[in-house]
């Protein structure tokens, strides 16, 4: 056991994937999230140097929330000898299952189409991309860290926790979870340990949600400790919140709908896709849809979908009046949920005034890219970005200006309309993470920022001090700080 407490970043230090941190303590230790590092193919190889850790003395693996690049690489504590339990909120030990077995399978069919060179094709090619200096998809063996079985092991540790409860994990050792408000089950992560008979206590943000989200609770403020890990993913910037408003989403709606076309939104199955799922209920309940019939098409959102309404109590106030009185706010006329391809390609085979809600949020994979062959040659239709997209992936060539792409069903020109609303990121912008830190319980704690760009991670650093007078650390990977 250590002699002193330090925290070490074993990811999502000057970049916004992997996330894993270890707390050591005299007492004992925790992980905070087993991300998956995502983007390129050599990112995703990193994912198989796993963090330096003395895995089977964890005392407990504490998850944030069920986004991939926070939970998906709890597949492999089986091999690491980690038996410790994975501590959540009950929305995330709900989410996890689908999530991992989802992992695991897409893990089992990239490398099958490595070995059969049928990887999706997915990429702009007018104006032609300047040549890659890694190695794209299809030329690098794609990792497989886990299987099935792996999963069914580890959905045993799961422990689902309410919100404000402190549990403890081993003596003198305790944690609580603060809802975080980015997604449905989302939690900041407080840490509190005996020290020589003074109590001592430490704050993971999580990825944090924006101040006002019309679909969630507000976040909880953030509690009285000596050290907080905060998210800065959008810390250096300001997001203008009023394109996730209804009146933005209602004119494309009209818009499209005065053109006969369809309107399809590429999306993240958790988090972004609730939010224009919710803003489309609310259209609908408004007479406001135009005749447009609306597909939900990844099951992973349906059942994210579901949850919203089966738990009034994580919801802002108009949605969770609406689901005390026993209507869901995310049921409407008009919706349909598409569970399976076969479903997926009916719809895509249509021509009727539709919105179609599919993944992936990159276009990069999926039904998503069914939808786009069938659509993204006609003006009369549009496609939907709700929020960043990575750069190199075919969203961001879409929303730059791609002339023509190539799809698996072969080469098109890009022809409808590309709309940009960036207010549905279900992150934290520079003012939201300042005034969660200002409105702490108390005392000055030290931050220290990861999940961020370094360029980013240094401009909010530099706002931090200037701005509320707090010490602010940037520690590199794998760096320790002692605390
Ligand atoms: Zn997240």
């Amino acid at each position: 056991m250590a002699e002193h407490a330090s925290i070490t970043l074993h990811g999502a230090a000057g970049e916004v994937t992997g996330s894993c941190t270890l707390l050591r303590t005299p007492r004992g230790s925790v992980v905070i999230d087993f991300g998956l590092f995502q983007g390129t193919p050599v990112d995703e190889r990193r994912n198989l140097q796993t963090p330096e850790i003395d895995w089977p003395g964890v005392d407990a693996v504490v998850v944030t929330h069920a986004h991939v690049d926070h939970c998906g690489r709890l597949g492999m504590l089986p091999a690491l000898g980690c038996d410790a339990d994975i501590l959540c909120t009950n929305v995330t030990a709900d989410l996890l299952p689908r999530v991992l077995k989802s992992s695991a399978n897409l893990q089992g069919m990239r490398l099958d189409e490595w070995k059969t060179g049928t990887a999706p094709v997915a990429r702009v090619v007018d104006p032609p991309p300047p040549p890659a200096t890694t190695p794209q998809r299809g030329e690098i063996e794609p990792p497989v860290l886990y299987g099935m079985r792996d999963v069914e092991h580890v959905l045993h540790q799961i422990r689902g926790m309410p919100y404000a409860t402190w549990r403890t994990v081993a003596p003198g050792l305790r944690v609580r979870l603060h809802d975080a408000s980015h997604i449905l089950g989302s939690a900041s992560v407080e840490v509190e340990w005996e020290d020589g008979g003074r109590q001592r206590r430490v704050l993971f943000s999580g990825d944090l949600g924006p101040d006002a989200s019309p679909l969630l609770r507000a976040r909880a403020p953030m509690p009285d400790v000596e050290l907080v890990i905060m998210e800065s993913t959008n810390g250096a910037r300001d997001i203008p919140r009023t394109t996730a408003g209804p009146q933005a989403l209602g004119e494309v709606l009209a818009r499209v709908s005065a053109r006969g076309g369809r309107l399809l939104v590429p999306t993240f199955s958790l988090g972004r896709a609730q939010l224009v799922h919710y803003r489309l209920a609310e259209l609908a309940r408004a007479g406001r849809l135009h005749g447009m019939t609306v597909y939900v098409d990844t099951p992973m959102a349906v059942r994210a979908a579901e949850l919203v309404g089966r738990h009034p109590e994580l919801l802002a106030e108009i949605p969770r009046r609406m689901a005390e009185a026993g209507n869901d706010p995310m049921e409407f006329d008009g919706l349909h949920k598409v569970f399976n391809r076969r479903h997926s390609l009916k719809v895509a085979a249509g021509t009727s005034p539709a919105v179609i809600l599919a993944g992936s949020g990159f276009l990069d994979a999926g039904p998503v890219l069914h939808h786009l062959a069938s659509l993204v040659s006609e003006d009369r239709n549009a496609v939907l970005f709700a929020g960043h997209q990575l750069p190199g992936s075919l969203g961001h060539g879409m929303l730059h200006g791609a002339r023509a792409i190539e799809l698996k069903e072969g080469i098109f020109e890009v022809k409808a309309e590309r709309v940009h609303l960036e207010g549905y990121s279900g992150h934290a912008d520079r003012g939201d993470l300042l005034a969660w830190l200002r409105g702490r319980a108390g005392g000055k704690p030290r931050v220290v920022l990861n999940h961020g760009e370094q360029a980013t991670r240094e401009a909010l650093g530099r706002t931090i001090t200037e701005q509320l007078g707090l010490e602010v650390d940037l520690p590199k990977a794998a760096a320790t700080i002692a605390l």
